[in-house]
């Protein structure tokens, strides 16, 4: 009998205390991996795995799991649309940001500039001369304005969205680790937690509040039947291997974070 003291489950493999101390071994699951029960749970964010029984049977190790759930939560997503208490925001690299009512701000309006001026930047560079170093520093700070303004627009839309679906909390994910979670640039963390910043001062004046929530599977879950597969997500495109569920990738990203929000209140 094994419990969280003396195992820890983890999606690919588990490891377990034994008398010659801990072993890791890799979960063998059948090739299908959406339609077998053991799967659904296993990779279900929904539901947590609380022990375990080890068992040799014809010459083979098998570990039987067993897992709480919470049923009450088995269909968020339509619990949040009814009610619409939380506009979920995702934030990207393709996408600046998309709402979970599936508005999208595309990040290539941004890159283009950023490169625009890096051009200028390294024209000027060539110069070499003080006039030119002068006017590397005056192109850094027009870039910075133009970004400046450009986050304040997409923070004004993104409260104004809010509002018009009478969502009280806007949640994003939480931007702890998202570079590395998403592939972002400094420059691009740097835009989000301006962004932020900026839709959460706009957001207080109009009595709305802003949450961050646990960033964790956001992206590899399925909004509709909370299956959570690493294979759901392919690039921009979401299919869920378990309902067949599809849509864009960071659109589904963005319901997670709404729902996330509301279950953990
Ligand atoms: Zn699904």
């Amino acid at each position: 009998m094994y419990e969280s003291r003396t195992a820890t489950f983890h999606d690919e493999y588990v490891s377990l205390a034994t008398v010659d101390g801990r072993i890791e071994a890799n979960h063998e699951l059948p090739e299908n991996p959406a339609r077998t029960p053991h799967q659904q749970y296993l990779f279900n964010d929904d539901s947590d795995i609380t022990s375990a029984e080890l068992h040799r049977q014809h010459g083979e190790w098998q570990l039987h799991i067993c897992c709480t759930a919470d049923v009450e939560s088995d269909t968020p997503a339509r619990a949040a649309t009814e009610n619409g208490t939380v506009l979920g925001v995702d934030l990207g690299v393709t996408q600046l940001a998309v709402t979970s009512t599936g508005t999208f701000w595309s990040g290539d309006e941004c890159d283009h500039w950023r490169r625009e001026y890096e051009k200028r930047r390294g024209d000027l560079q060539e110069h070499g001369t003080r006039w030119a170093h002068e006017n590397i520093q005056s192109v850094g700070r027009e870039e910075e304005g133009r970004f400046t303004q450009t986050l304040h627009r997409i923070s004004n839309e993104l409260v104004t969205k809010a509002r018009e679906n009478g969502c009280t909390v806007i949640a994003f994910e939480n931007l702890t680790g998202i570079r590395e979670r998403t592939g972002a640039s400094w420059g691009h963390k740097w835009a989000f937690n301006r962004l932020y910043a900026y839709v959460e001062y706009k957001a207080e004046a109009h009595g709305l509040t802003v949450e961050q929530v646990n960033p964790e599977n956001t992206s590899r879950r399925c909004s509709e039947c909370g299956f959570t597969h690493p294979e759901n997500r392919d690039g921009t495109h979401f299919e869920c291997l378990n309902c067949e569920y599809q849509n864009d990738a960071d659109y589904n990203a963005a319901k997670n974070i709404g729902l996330r929000y509301l279950r953990q209140n």
